[in-house]
């Protein structure tokens, strides 16, 4: 069946072509002509480079409108996107380009040094040279392209006939093991992820999104700029997380939906809103990693008016797998239920279907129209996750009776106390109930004894005189002896990554 992912632009353009699509953090403004048009002269420009159909476009830039240019324009030349993280050091680039067999990169200006280093190590390394196309403005080195040259083509018009099933994007992310690998991501599986879990969500075309989730990653991609384009609303590109900056940008394009990991939760609730007029806000969607009751709770507080919908997905599930729909049907601390057209199990070591109960931890497994192809050209890596169809995620978790999931923890972050099971997420859960704990994190040290002891890494509020005694008793008191922290690190802030998620491996390390 032909189809074509960037029919959501197009056909959002036909139906209010002056209407914004994406307002910037820069004060400008664009319509849905000016982007479909733009992404339409970048397709052109892209098949007179000379790139053919299944071509590997990569994309290193931060939420900017060249991405939005570059991301549609690959999909209508029938091309496929590979976006990396801005943050990535030129011995990551290589191994990205290399293993895409990028074509062309679209990379900053302000970043041309780094990612031409990133082409010559990958060069070196026998990829065919890619071109260079530096976005965003600024001085250009010598054998680079100005990439706003591509908007001088002509617009290509209708996107290019695909087959549904084709890969539409190779999304890197490490998985549960090894190297950064290509999820491979097809047209179809994401026009039915941010079709369906914005039916679900009841998204609307007079909704205004803040997009300060990155763009290269599945939540950004899939869950906030699909999911915007394809019911017609807006959104507001934000480059960085900056607290206060977020807050005055969620008032000034009165912004009816918030997405954003926990941390930036957290964040938020230590911005100064007084005098600021948020009441617009309606849904505050969580995901990427587990969100603490009492976060949620202060933040429906503070922002009256907003409900938190956690919900849960992967790079491998591009990315909506369950949702918490609305304030009526979800659980806290659940992941919610799955999204229509998508099966989720709980599953033993053997593969078997463990029944509902909060005893019953298991790998969580995923099965429907969101799952991805495979990682690209890895065979093996791909059996190892994908097994008679069901895509293994690496998560524990376990269900409920009534069909909502439950992620208890990470398989590889799970710490393994003298034989017992120990979740993190849980330890934190209980650190976050005390009134002068702002963030928290627990992982395991190797220990001589117990094989590993449970470390709790702390942020305290201003001003906060707990020390790290009275946070082991706080904890004692509430948990099981074998769970409780041993050790409490008081740390200024926790090591974040790219899309605010916690680096637990830096913590370990
Ligand atoms: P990524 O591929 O970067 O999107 O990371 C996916 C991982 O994020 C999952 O395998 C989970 O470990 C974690 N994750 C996503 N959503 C949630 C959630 N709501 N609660 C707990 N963990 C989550």
């Amino acid at each position: 069946m032909s189809f074509n992912l960037a029919s959501i632009l197009t056909e959002s353009r036909i139906a209010h072509p002056d209407k914004p699509l994406c307002h910037t953090d820069e004060d400008a403004t664009l319509t849905y002509a000016d982007v479909d048009e733009a992404s339409g002269r970048v397709a052109t420009a892209l098949l007179e480079l000379g790139l053919e159909r299944g071509d590997r476009v990569a994309v290193q830039l931060p939420n900017v409108p060249e991405f939005l240019f570059t991301y549609f324009g690959a999909l209508k030349a029938g091309l496929v996107l590979v976006p990396l993280n801005p943050l990535l050091k030129a011995p990551e680039i290589a191994h990205h380009l290399h293993d895409s067999g990028a074509r062309v990169f679209v990379a900053h200006t302000r970043a041309a040094e780094t990612a031409l280093k990133g082409v010559e190590a990958a060069v070196a390394d026998g990829l065919a040279r890619p071109q260079v196309l530096l976005a965003c403005g600024g001085d250009r080195p010598e054998g680079t392209t100005d990439f706003d040259a591509l908007l001088r083509a002509e617009d290509c018009g209708e996107p290019a006939a695909v087959q549904a099933g084709d890969t539409a994007v190779l999304l890197y992310t490490s998985g549960t093991t090894g190297r950064p690998k290509g999820a491979e991501l097809t047209h179809v599986q994401l026009y039915m992820n941010c079709t369906v879990s914005g039916e679900q969500l009841g998204l609307r075309e007079d909704d205004v999104s803040l997009a300060v989730l990155p763009l290269f990653h599945a939540f950004g991609l899939s869950s906030v700029l699909n999911g915007a384009v394809r019911r017609g609303g807006t959104i507001v590109l934000v480059k960085r997380f900056e607290r206060d900056a977020v807050v005055a940008a969620l008032a000034k394009y009165r912004c009816t939906i918030f997405a954003g990991v926990p941390t930036m939760y957290q964040e938020l609730l230590r911005a100064d809103t007084s005098g600021v007029d948020l009441s617009s806000l309606r849904i505050g969607s969580c995901g990427g990693a587990p969100m603490p009751a009492e976060v949620m709770r202060e933040v429906e507080e503070t922002f009256p008016g907003i409900v938190v919908l956690e919900g849960y997905g992967l790079s491998e599930t591009a990315s909506s797998t369950t949702v918490n729909t609305s304030a009526e049907e979800r659980k806290v601390g659940s992941i919610g239920r799955p999204i229509w057209g998508v099966r989720v199990r709980v599953v033993d070591p053997e593969g078997r279907e463990l029944p509902p109960g909060r005893d019953n931890v298991g790998e969580i497994v995923v099965r429907g129209h969101n799952t991805m192809k495979g990682y690209w050209n890895r065979p093996d890596a791909t059996a190892e996750v994908l097994r008679d169809g069901w895509f293994h995620t690496g998560d524990l978790g376990h269900s409920d009776e009534d069909g909502y999931f439950y992620v208890v923890d990470r398989k590889k972050d799970l710490v393994v106390r003298g034989g017992y099971n120990v979740y993190p997420r849980e330890v934190e859960e209980v650190l976050y109930e005390h009134p002068d704990v702002t963030g928290a994190a627990v992982v395991g040290r190797p220990d001589e004894r117990m094989g590993e002891e449970v470390v709790a890494c702390v942020v305290l509020g201003p001003g906060s005189a707990a020390t790290e005694e009275d946070l082991v008793a706080f904890c004692k008191e509430r948990m099981a002896a074998y769970k409780y922290p041993r050790e409490i690190r008081l740390m200024s802030a926790l090591p974040t990554g790219p899309t605010g998620k916690i680096l637990r491996k830096e913590l370990r390390a």
